[in-house]
């Protein structure tokens, strides 16, 4: 029977948390990290229109500063994406408006802080999405540049809804620390040392919640990590149990997706192989194969794409495996004179 995953959570703050996920697969917790730091949407700015700059700094430098600036996206499912929306361009329903207007008037450089912006236009009457975070004591934000006396900066920014992916700006994460079997019992670390690893490697403080390995002990081939140390951090758009959460949906959708198109293709080649036991012309079952571009559509004869016989994933006369495929038996790629081949 399945073990159900476990958590423990070590330390959690406003920005922090810190926990130990257990039982689960390598795959699994590795999964939950890229996608915690590359597709949980968040706010960020996208356009910046400079309209007036006679700071030092060029309009490019001061609009990739911008860029970064962390913008809140707690209510970020207000918001739609600019691709999903009817706009041409940009409109309320899928961005929120940042402006500064800054001035320099006085004889001492004046400092430009992220706190200086105005939202100007947002979702309805939210005024929470997109005002950008501070974090100081001082309550000032982040420094985008200095004024020194009679200098200008205007700017016109549009915060546009996006994930990690596309650009690291949309990242709601800062980093996220993760580790798994802190006394490399599995061996899937080669440590490089000059003459001793312990004395070189010190141990990580999450060994204090593993067992030390016994000395002289055989080497567990079946043994398998279950137990990982997470230590997500958040640049303060998002929380981190928001973070977690979102992570997981993210997660559940793209599987829920993978087994939906499965699930369609595998009903289309079932429709496939009924008309070709009717008698039909066999090349039609390779409808479902038309961007494969080779010859090998051709071999396939009456199977699906998923399992049974010849299929395009598992089998006999297949692309992945098995005896006539692309890439294994005898294929396209093998080596057929390595006496062994594996
Ligand atoms: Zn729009």
């Amino acid at each position: 029977m399945s073990k159900e995953p476990q958590i423990v959570i070590r330390k959690a703050g406003r920005d922090e948390v810190d926990f130990i996920l257990s039982d689960v697969e390598l795959s699994l917790a590795n999964s939950l990290r890229r996608i915690m730091i590359a597709e949980v949407p968040t706010l960020a700015i996208d356009l910046v229109e400079i309209q007036i700059n006679t700071s030092v700094l060029a309009d490019e430098f001061i609009a990739h500063r911008l860029g970064l600036i962390p913008l809140d996206s707690e209510d970020i499912d207000e918001l739609k994406y600019t691709r999903d929306c009817t706009c041409e361009d940009h409109c309320p329903k899928c961005s929120v408006t940042l402006e500064l207007k800054a001035n320099c008037e006085i004889d001492e450089t004046m400092n430009i802080y992220s706190s200086h912006f105005i939202i100007t236009s947002g979702v309805g009457n939210n005024l929470k999405l997109g005002q950008p975070i501070i974090r100081d004591p001082m309550r000032k934000g982040i420094l985008i540049c200095k004024l020194k006396k009679h200098q200008q900066l205007h700017v016109k920014c549009i915060a546009k809804k996006g994930i990690a992916k596309e650009h690291a700006k949309w990242s709601p994460c800062s980093a996220i620390g993760f580790e798994y079997d802190p006394y490399n019992k599995l061996k899937h670390t080669d440590y490089w040392y000059e003459e001793s690893v312990e004395n070189e490697w010190p141990k990580s403080l999450n060994s204090d919640w593993e067992e030390p390995p016994i000395p002289g002990e055989k080497f567990n081939y079946n043994a398998k990590p279950d137990k990982f140390y997470i230590n997500l951090e958040t640049t303060g758009v998002l929380n981190p149990n928001e973070v977690f959460n979102k992570g997981c949906n993210e997660l559940q959708q793209k599987l829920a997706n993978v087994i939906f198109e499965l699930k369609k293709l595998d009903q289309q080649s079932n429709t496939d192989d009924n008309s070709n036991i009717n008698g039909m012309d066999s090349n039609i079952n390779n409808t479902h194969n038309i961007n494969q571009g080779d010859d090998y559509s051709n071999n396939m004869g009456r199977r699906t794409q998923y399992g049974g016989g010849g299929t395009q994933y598992g089998g006999g006369e297949t692309q992945y495996g098995g005896g006539y495929t692309q890439y294994g038996g005898t294929t396209q790629y093998d080596d057929r004179n390595r006496p062994n081949r594996w």
